[in-house]
């Protein structure tokens, strides 16, 4: 009765806005995504926003832009659950009238002192079911007393429930190991169980993808289903997202945060490609796949069971591969901000695009990420480059023939009236050869000389950019760091 075939493809993305969406929501988020684009069906976005009390500002702002900023477009909301309260209370006063539930007046310190109590006595934390079957008389008593009460669900005391997994196959959950547990809280909130499968059945949610963690909770959103004479959504529960130490993902393993990735300068099209391979495989090889080919080959079958390892540098030789895969334009045009924000204030600003150009055509090669540029370019921009001017030296050259080949090379190209790398170049190996040293140690020399760093984009195209008098300048500089050195 519930086939693919029948019920149409409904998926959900479903985050709560207690914090910055992590890697972990993100990659649930795209598989949601992934399956309902390959089975052409929708993705709803709903925010889960019940936990009144940890509620974070901007997080739902936060969520949008991250999928907004990966692509992962969605066809229905969002919708939040904090508006559709009255919905909730409708079920919640059903569980009730048909003995699934029941009001629990139990006092927070009660609760507090018996959870110590049970973890003294090294029992599992679980509610003891004091008003489970209080009467009617002591009822209007603690009502009387003016005490605010929960509902909790009436978990069957023997048995057990098995939950149908996609991934993990049959799981069974024994019932005497689940507690009487809250649907609707003294604030009057649902809990995400209660608000969860509530919203999973009214939006005709046809298949929820959602991380690992929440496997334990789906035995209870089973027994509700059940109690509702609802028919459940599949069940498929991604693996957990591990550090390379096999440790939950935390700061320890950077950033944790999507727009931390967008500000550290990943493309969101490598973040996709990435993401897709945290708990997914095309098979044992495939690791560039487009987001087309995702659409295309995603299925629950390639879903991993066991933990995925979160690589970072993976990632950052992925996003390098993206960068290089641009055209020189679209480097420009995703590159630019970064270099506005994070080349030294000195640097005036707007930029020169020709230069600029120029300046990135270099190092586009080389940057595995966006905020690599400003760095690798920030020579071609300043003033004046600071190094050591050990830099200057090798094994084979003192400061003092450091300086003799130094000013026998300004002397070569100071005159010179077009200024472009291939002429430098012919000027300069002969003069390796004239000077007896290699010309790696040469091109080192005048390398430093000229970037300050030892290794940078070619010689000889970075002179180009960098144009004549900005090289002169910087051999004469050069040169008086090496008479210090004297
Ligand atoms: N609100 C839950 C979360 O933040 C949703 C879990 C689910 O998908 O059922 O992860």
């Amino acid at each position: 009765m519930h086939s693919e075939s029948e019920t149409p493809v409904r998926l959900r993305f479903a985050p709560s806005p207690t914090g910055h969406p992590h890697l972990g929501n993100i990659r649930s988020a795209l598989f949601n995504w992934l399956f309902a684009r390959h089975h052409g069906g929708k993705l709803i976005l709903r925010i889960e926003d019940t936990d009144v009390a940890r509620k974070v500002e901007g997080a739902v702002e936060t969520i949008a832009g991250s999928l907004q900023w990966l692509g992962l477009d969605w066809d229905e909301g969002p919708y939040f659950q904090s508006r559709r309260l009255s919905d909730y209370h409708d079920i919640a006063n059903r569980l009730l009238q048909e003995n699934h539930a029941y009001l629990c007046y139990c006092s927070a310190e009660r609760l507090q002192a018996m959870r110590e109590e049970q973890a003294k006595r090294k029992q599992p934390p679980r509610y003891d079911r004091r008003c489970r079957d209080l009467t009617e008389k002591d009822r209007a008593h603690l009502e009387a007393a003016g005490v605010t009460p929960v509902l909790r669900f009436r978990m069957p005391l023997e048995g057990e429930t098995s939950v149908r997994d996609l991934i993990h196959g049959e799981v069974a959950f024994k019932h005497d190991t689940l507690d009487d547990f809250v649907l609707l809280k003294s604030d009057g909130y649902p809990t995400y169980h209660l608000a969860n499968v509530i919203d999973d059945h009214a939006m005709a949610i046809s298949h929820v993808l959602r991380a690992d963690e929440w496997l334990s909770s789906t035995p209870r959103h089973v027994l509700l289903y059940r109690a509702l004479e609802w028919q459940p959504p599949r069940f498929a529960h991604l693996p957990i997202i591990l550090g390379p130490d096999r440790a939950r993902l935390s700061k320890r393993h950077g950033a944790t945060s999507i727009t931390e990735y967008q500000r550290q300068g990943y493309l969101p099209e490598a973040m996709v490609n990435f993401l897709a391979l945290l708990g997914w495989s095309l098979d044992d090889r495939t690791e560039l796949l487009s987001r087309d080919e995702l659409i295309k080959h995603f299925s629950l079958d390639r879903v991993g069971k066991t933990a995925a390892i979160f690589n970072r540098e993976k990632l950052e030789w992925m996003n390098g591969i993206y960068l290089r895969k641009l055209s020189l334009d679209e480097f420009i045009e995703r590159a630019m901000p970064f270099l506005d924000r994070d080349l030294p204030e000195s640097v005036s600003r707007p930029l020169d695009e020709v230069y600029v150009r120029g300046v990135l055509s270099l190092i586009q090669e080389r940057a595995r990420t966006l905020a690599e540029a400003p760095q690798l370019a920030a020579f071609f921009f300043v003033d004046e480059i600071e190094y050591d001017a050990a830099l200057l030296l090798s094994k084979k050259m003192d400061a003092a023939s450091a300086a003799g080949a130094l000013s026998v090379a300004l002397e070569a190209v100071k005159g010179l009236t077009t200024w472009e790398a291939a002429g430098l170049e012919d000027i300069m190996r002969p003069l390796a050869n004239e000077l007896s040293l290699s010309t790696r140690d040469f091109f080192g020399l005048l390398r430093v000389a000229v970037t300050g760093r030892t290794a940078a984009p070619p010689l000889f195209q970075t002179m180009e950019v960098l144009g004549k008098e900005k090289c002169l300048k910087r051999f004469s500089a050069a040169l008086q760091l090496l008479c210090n050195l004297r």
